[in-house]
Parts: C-alpha cells; structure tokens; sequence
C-alpha cells in the first residue's frame, strides 16, 4: 500500500484545509443552532469542485481517485459533521451512476452531480426494510415506456434539498433480492412527492426525509444497471458509502480529540494542568491510537477499491472500528473536559450526540459484523 500523495492531490488538501479552517469551522456550531440546511457550504463545496473529485473530467469531475475524496471527507467531517454527511450521502447518487450509468445518464445526471449544480441522495430505507435491503416493497410496475414506482422510502438524507435520486425498488417483490431494481429519479417527477422530515437526536440542519411514491412515473432508460439487477447495485453503493461512513467518523474523532488535548493544556486543576495526570494522559493516548488505526483501515479499503480489488471486507471492518471508535473519542473528549464539556460553551456535547448515527447508518455495526463474519468464513473454507 502506497499513501504518498501527488502534488495535485497536495494541492487540493490544502485548498480544502484552508475552506475547513476559514469558513466550515468557525460556523459548524451556527449551523447546528440554525437548524437549516447549510446551502452557503453545500455552494462553497459546489464552487471548489469538490462534489466531483472521484467523476472523470469530461463529465465536470476532477478525476482523482475515492483515496482523495477519502481524505477530504475525513477534513469536512473535523470541520462541520453536517456538511461532511451532505457530502457523503451525495456521493450515494453519484457514485453508482458512475459505476453503472449509460453514457446519456452519465451526461444528463452525472455532470450536475459532478458539479455540485444539483445535490444527490439515495434511497434505500423503507418502513419495512432497513437492515434487510432484501426486503424493499417499493413497487415498480412496467406501464408502456415507463415504470409506474409506489411505496415510500424514510430516512432520506438530503431528501427534498437534493435534485437527483437513486431509488431502489422492486418490479417483483414476491421474489425478493433477485427483483431488485434500481432507477434514477428527479425532483418533481409526477407523482413523485416528500413527507416527514425526521427529528433527530442530532443534526438538526440535516433533512432526512420520507420520500413518496404514488404511481410515480419514471422513464424505462432511467434504469441504472439492467432490470432485476438492483441488488448489486444498492450493494456497491454501500460497500462505498462505508468507507465514507468510516472516515466520516475519523473526521468527527479527530475533531473531538484535538479539542480535548487543547482544553487539557489550558485547564488546571490540584494546581497543575490536568495534562500532567497520567489518568488524562492516558485518555489521550487510546484516542490517538484508536484514532490513527480507524484512519488507517479507511485508507486500506480506499486503496483496495481504487485499486478495484475487493474491498467489502475491510469497508465493513473501517466502519464499524472507525464509527465504535468515534463514540468512544467523544465521550472520553467530553471526560477531559469535566462539566464544561456537559455544557453548550464547548461543541463536545454536540460532537457526542453526532457520533452515534455513524454506528447505525449504511449498516448499524451488527451487520457490518455479519458481513466480516460471513467473509471471513468463507476465506476459512476456500483455503
Ligand atoms: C440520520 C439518518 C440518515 C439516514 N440516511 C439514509 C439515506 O440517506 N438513505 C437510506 O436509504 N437510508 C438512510 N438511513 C437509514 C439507515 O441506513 C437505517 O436506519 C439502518 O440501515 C438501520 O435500519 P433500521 O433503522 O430499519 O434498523 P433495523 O434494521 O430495524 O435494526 C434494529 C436493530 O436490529 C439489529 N439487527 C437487524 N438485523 C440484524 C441481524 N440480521 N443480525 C443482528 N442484528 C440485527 C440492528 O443492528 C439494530 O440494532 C438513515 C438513517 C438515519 C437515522
């Protein structure tokens, strides 16, 4: 495995530390109080390019590979979590309809994803199937040229706000997995409508919507992938999103560490720094490990993907290292910082309260061990 970074990479980490630095940061908690969604970040992204890193030039991208867009999720996530999970939850629309679109669905739907023109989002979740993606009742009927989708998807990340949608749906549910078929649909499509947005424990300025089907009308060429064939699909589109979900969480970590190993420094207590208690010392020393080595599982299934190698084993292993680690960064951050980290003077409260969701989202931790299990087992018997 090789880390070293080109210059162009170099170049865009630098651009992005400074955008962190001077504009997410120092706004991360406003939006958070604010409780809208951060389209002043989502067009400052959209302005440096970066919704596009990992698409090919000559559909508006950049064309790096997943290992740069790894990395600068990593530095959105420290900066603003929210606007780091726009950005991850984008890059589920984008993502398969670079690996399966049409070369028309790629000019028509990927460039304006590229471009951050519009903003994606997928939609897997539904009442009846979260976990068990196997499970999707959304139903999609063929009615001439077109499919005909009813049910309703929940959860949805960027739902409403975002323009393209990735919808997995079943054009024979009886039949499970194997009638699985996924299709791109846009805002304002007939029939094609939002509810609820979900209250949640954090991430007020995040929608999270349900999305509604009722005889919604997409075009048959807006398939992605062949008929029946969705299931892969949803798959990839999640091994992808967990190496995001991992490094989403390395971000929000580091963020939480940094601010405690700052605050250790400065507070004193017995009449010296609570930096100089071994106790403190040592909270310090498992985050920075635990820390670097979720950092480094990232990295690993980054490359392996690039790479086009497997990758689902250590995505799901990254995931939940990376997501169990976070949580248990902010708490012990929030340790060092005594009552003060209880309180809304300092974000380590907030951090707390973000860090959870990555334990459940694109897999909760239980399944990304059934995934690691299953694979691991299998390598057992082929050896
Ligand atoms: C803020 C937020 C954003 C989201 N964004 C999106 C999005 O953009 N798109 C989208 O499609 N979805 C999205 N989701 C949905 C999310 O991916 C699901 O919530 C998640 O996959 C878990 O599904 P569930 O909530 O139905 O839980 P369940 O599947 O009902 O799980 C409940 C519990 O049972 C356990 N469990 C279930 N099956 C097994 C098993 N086989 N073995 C052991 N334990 C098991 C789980 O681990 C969990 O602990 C989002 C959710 C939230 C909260």
């Amino acid at each position: 495995m090789d880390f070293a970074f080109t210059e162009d990479q170099q170049a865009i980490f630098e651009a992005v530390k400074e955008f962190c630095d001077e504009e997410l940061k120092p706004k991360a908690q406003e939006v958070d109080e604010a409780g809208e969604y951060p389209w002043d970040n989502v067009r400052k992204m959209a302005e440096l390019g970066l919704f596009g890193i990992p698409a090919p030039e000559e559909f508006g991208g950049l064309g790096f590979d997943f290992m740069t867009w790894t990395v600068v999720a990593e530095m959105l996530s420290s900066a603003c979590t929210t606007s780091g999970a726009v950005f991850g939850a984008h890059m589920l629309a984008e993502y398969p309809i670079m690996a399966f679109g049409t070369d028309e669905q790629k000019q028509k739907y990927l460039s304006p994803l590229a471009t951050g023109e519009k903003i994606g989002a997928f939609g897997l979740t539904e009442p009846g199937a979260g976990s068990d993606a196997g499970a999707v009742r959304t139903r999609a009927t063929r009615e001439g040229d077109d499919y005909l989708l009813n049910g309703t998807k929940l959860f949805i990340t960027n739902g409403g706000d975002a323009e393209i949608y990735v919808i997995i749906a079943n054009v024979q549910p009886e039949r499970g997995a194997r009638g699985i078929t996924a299709f791109i649909l846009e805002k304002g499509m007939p029939g094609f409508e939002f509810g609820r947005d979900e209250r949640k424990m954090a991430y007020p300025a995040l929608s999270n919507r349900e999305l509604i089907f009722n005889d919604a009308r997409v075009p048959a060429e807006n398939i992605l992938g062949r008929e029946r064939r969705g299931f892969r699909v949803a798959l990839d589109t999640l091994g992808m999103g967990r190496i995001g979900m991992a490094i989403g969480a390395v971000g929000l970590a580091q963020a939480a560490y940094e601010a405690a190993v700052e605050y250790a420094q400065v507070r004193e207590q017995f009449g010296q720094k609570i930096a100089d208690f071994q106790a403190v010392q040592f909270m310090l020393a498992d985050m920075a490990t635990k820390i670097e080595a979720a950092r480094l599982l990232s990295y690993q299934a980054a490359w392996l993907k690039d790479q086009g190698r497997e990758f689902e084993k250590q995505a799901a292993m990254a995931k939940v290292f990376a997501s169990e680690a976070c949580t248990w960064v902010c708490s012990k951050a929030l340790q060092v910082h005594g009552g003060y980290g209880y309180t809304k003077e300092y974000p380590l409260e907030r951090y707390y309260r973000e860090a959870k969701l990555f334990e459940i989202v694109e897999g909760t931790s239980e399944i990304q061990r059934l995934v690691i299990a299953n694979r691991v087992l299998k390598e057992a018997q082929q050896k």
